[in-house]
């Protein structure tokens, strides 16, 4: 079938830009609505140093790598390098297996989890000491505002370790009428999005249960995680019990492959969750899989709609969007649809995107420039497949990955944006009549990560959550997370549970 163009509703000729030359960052005259601005307040980088080269952390010490090779992590809102960092072969992933390994045999399995706990405390406290410094860090290289990994990521990242530090010596009644022990060495591998964080729910867990550790960040993100590093050495963490090896896909599939590997941690795209899956079909590997989604925010005629909208721009536009239990879809009940799409275009252009570094800053910077061609390349589809956008007509910075909060309505449940991971500060509004409706479009995806659910009735609410097919459900209100709480999804988001204790019965063997 033909598919006819509508022509898109664009407020500003530079919604979707195909360059960014509009206005140097430090110069950054953000939209707020043209009516008033803060003032800049970027937050203080010049104090923390990156060392212009980054290794390997093998056996609690940093090593060049086998290879010889080194890539560069650069800062995305500016497109500037900051650092070489070592690119591990599948022999340095050998090493990092067998100094796990013999960490594992010698020292880390054989501690009373009384002393891993003080450990994983240690740690903890140590993270919230130099707390600052790696909310710059993660901001610098991420590209995420200051804001974000100031105010959410870091305390998080400490309460995890916090969490798991309380269990390590409280196993033995984790899991009533059942003995935990060991699985042996972990292999994770993690997304850029939540770089530090998806470091702390995977690392945490582990060590809290005895096991040991090599960790793959992701390509465009691996700064923090080798601050982490140093962060083991200044806790004086047993040499070996965590190893982080950094590089590409290749790295994380050297890991999926190795024999000495007992557990595979993975958060991810669904695509590469699968070609793990397939790898390490037929071996004793326990696997847990946290992929993407497609969420739901289900907003009633009830709901009290100010809160709603705060919650569901919260949801898409927090951190741009390149979070994947981001609520991507937008179901509105019929009869309050104008009025809400009133309301979300007055507040998107209220947003302010720019300098990740600046305290006022609501949107920062896209995490790379692939990631962005997927934006756009998304939006594109969604335009010519019949669909209308709306985006905040702001000047963007010279240089770096852009890309204006916006949203979409007239979409359909035929068009790619109501169906793919956008994975960027794009909404696509959709509309229900009746609550029957609204679940079945719904679970209408193959994800099943999360959702939301905006109305004044309770009844509604426990209705919904027992038919929404997604791992993680919140009403009035969105995107909240705890150590206590379990994360994760099913069908194609994944299976297994990260944080709480489901997060520590994916670390162990129950007797
Ligand atoms: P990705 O391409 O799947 O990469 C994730 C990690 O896997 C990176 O460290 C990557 O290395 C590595 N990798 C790539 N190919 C591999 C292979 N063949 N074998 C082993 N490892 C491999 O995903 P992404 O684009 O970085 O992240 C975005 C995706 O993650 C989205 O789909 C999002 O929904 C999902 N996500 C899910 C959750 C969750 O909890 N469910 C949380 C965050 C993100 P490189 O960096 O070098 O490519
Ligand atoms: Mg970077």
């Amino acid at each position: 079938m033909k598919i006819k163009a509508k022509p898109a509703r664009i407020f500003s000729k530079r919604a979707v830009p195909s360059s960014n030359t509009i206005v140097p960052l430090k110069d950054r005259r953000l939209n707020f609505g043209n009516k008033w601005d803060f003032a800049p307040a970027p937050e203080d980088s010049k104090s923390y140093v990156i060392s212009p080269r980054h290794e390997l952390f093998i056996g609690g010490k940093f090593a060049a790598p086998n290879s010889g090779k080194y890539f560069p992590s650069i800062n995305p809102a500016t497109e500037q390098p900051l650092t070489m960092i070592a690119s591990a072969n599948a022999a340095d992933v050998d090493s990092a297996v067998k100094a796990a390994r013999k960490a594992y045999e010698t020292v880390w399995s054989k501690l009373p989890g009384r002393e891993r706990g003080k450990y994983l405390y240690r740690i903890a406290r140590i993270i919230q000491e130099k707390a600052r410094e790696l909310a710059v860090l993660e901001t610098i290289d991420g590209g995420k505002p200051i804001k974000e990994s100031r105010d959410v990521d870091l305390p998080l990242v400490a309460a995890h370790f916090f969490y798991y530090a309380g269990w390590a010596d409280k196993l033995k009644y984790a899991f009533p009428g059942k003995l935990p022990h060991p699985l042996g060495v972990a292999g994770q591998i993690i997304p850029w999005n939540f770089p530090l964080l998806m470091a702390a729910w995977k690392i945490a867990p582990a060590l809290a249960c005895g096991n040991t550790v090599v960790l793959k960040p992701a390509e465009t993100t691996s700064i923090t995680a080798l601050r982490l590093a140093q962060i083991f050495q200044e806790a004086e963490l047993p040499e070996g019990v965590v190893n982080i090896v950094t590089g590409a896909g290749e790295t994380g599939a050297a890991i999926v492959r190795h024999p000495g590997i007992n557990k595979l941690a993975f958060t991810g795209s669904t695509e590469v969750g699968k070609q793990i899956a397939a790898a390490i079909a037929g071996t004793q590997k326990k696997l847990t899989l946290e992929l993407g989604g497609k969420a739901a925010n289900i907003l009633f005629e009830d709901a009290p709609l100010d809160q709603a909208i705060e919650g569901i721009i919260n949801g898409i536009y927090f951190n741009q969007g390149q979070v994947c239990c981001a609520g991507s879809r937008l179901f509105v009940q019929e009869g309050i649809y104008s009025t809400v799409i009133k309301k979300l275009r007055h507040r998107i252009q209220t947003l302010r995107i720019g300098n990740p570094l600046d305290k006022n800053t609501d949107i920062g910077a896209i995490n790379s420039r692939p990631q962005l061609e997927k934006i756009r390349a998304l939006v594109q589809s969604g335009i010519a497949e019949g669909a209308e956008l709306t985006q905040t007509p702001c000047a963007l910075p010279e240089k770096g990955y852009w890309f204006a909060p916006a949203f979409l309505t007239g979409v359909t449940h035929a068009h790619r944006v109501a169906n793919e991971e956008i994975f960027g500060p794009v909404l696509s509004v959709m509309t229900f009549r009746t609550p029957e409706e609204a679940f079945e479009r719904a679970n209408n995806i193959p994800y099943g990560l999360s959702a939301g659910v905006w109305t004044d009735k309770g009844s509604k609410i426990f209705k919904l959550v027992h038919k929404l097919r997604a791992g993680v459900i919140w009403a009035n209100t969105y995107n909240k997370f705890d150590p206590t709480s379990p994360f994760g999804g099913y069908r194609e988001s994944g299976f297994g549970r990260e944080g709480g204790l489901q997060g520590l019965a994916a670390y162990c063997r129950l007797d």
